[in-house]
């Protein structure tokens, strides 16, 4: 198991150059050419130095420059062609997916959920879970009719953003929280026109809403009639209907759903509550990949890798 995450690594890295070439540039600069003494040309360009790195992080934490940085960092990294295992999301080819580390943090997260389940399955170049690569298979196949679309995200995921990237695909992202997002709106009420989309994808938001009732029926409201949503939730599959109890405690939520921030936990009767939100309903599951590019279930025991493709009637 690899105990350190190379993309990381690979920032740290960059951030170190950066910092030396600015520092050396604006040393010279200080000394060469304004003919400030030694001490005044150290501490001006350390601070010039460390001001273009902040910036330099700044832009890459709460702007787009974030898609791009990754660019860069493919043109280095993960270049093999080969590996048995495969992510359609970033196209790249690895020997082994990774071990999934978050659910190490037990304020956060009940780790049972998780260790229980083989945990080689995330992308250690984009980070994708099966999931994103389920529905990366997916946007290939239709990629003709995607391209034709007007496309929302809702809480766009870095690994499938890279794909649109890739596949110079234009989609609008929304999200109440992220920074980076183009439309900052609440999937309760989101403030758009009727039937204003084609496709609306929102993988995984669905849980953490406090009403997902509504919703649904914002996300039915806003695409047109025939419109695709492409969506997924966690959903216990020993369980017939949504479980879902009235608790403020993060504690408690991590006992009855596995993570601090999940408000429900959707059971078997999932189908239904989409045909009666008014879609026709299709899934993708886990079982209809190729297997180099899911070879393993999880990463929790919620975790279902099942992708609802949701036609508005
Ligand atoms: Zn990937």
């Amino acid at each position: 198991m690899r105990k350190y995450d190379r993309n990381a690594v690979f920032n740290i890295c960059i951030k170190a150059l950066l910092f030396l070439a600015i520092l050396s540039c604006a040393f010279c600069l200080m000394r060469l050419v304004i003919g400030c003494g030694m001490i005044t040309s150290c501490a001006v360009s350390t601070a010039f130095a460390i001001a273009a790195v902040l910036l330099f992080s700044f832009l890459l934490r709460y702007t787009k420059f974030y898609y791009a940085y990754y660019f860069f960092v493919s043109l280095f990294l993960f270049r093999g062609k080969d590996g048995k295992v495969f992510c359609p999301c970033c196209n790249k080819h690895f020997s082994h997916f990774e071990d999934e580390r978050f659910y190490d943090d037990k304020s956060c997260y009940d780790p049972a959920t998780f260790t229980r389940f083989r945990q080689d399955v995330i992308c250690d170049f984009c980070r994708s879970a099966p999931r994103h690569r389920i529905i990366a298979e997916w946007a290939e196949k239709n990629e003709g009719f995607l391209k034709e679309s007007k496309i929302l995200y809702f809480a766009p995921e870095l690994s499938m953003m890279l794909w649109f990237r890739r596949h110079k695909i234009p989609v609008i992202t929304a999200d109440l929280f992220d920074h980076r997002a183009d439309l900052k709106i609440d999937i309760m009420s989101m403030g758009l026109d009727n039937g204003s989309f084609d496709v609306i994808f929102c993988n995984h938001v669905l849980e953490h809403v406090s009403d997902h009732s509504v919703a649904l029926s914002e996300l039915h409201r806003v695409l047109r009639e025939g419109g695709i949503l492409i969506i997924s939730f966690p959903i216990d599959s020993g369980s017939d209907h949504m479980r879902q109890e009235t608790t403020s405690s993060a504690e408690e939520r991590i006992r009855l759903y596995g993570q601090h921030d999940h408000l429900r936990l959707f059971g078997k009767d999932s189908r239904d509550m989409l045909e009666k939100a008014g879609f026709e309903v299709s899934t993708i599951d886990l079982a209809d990949m190729p297997e180099n590019i899911v070879p393993e279930e999880g990463p929790s025991d919620y975790d279902s890798n099942r992708i609802f493709v949701c036609i508005r009637k």
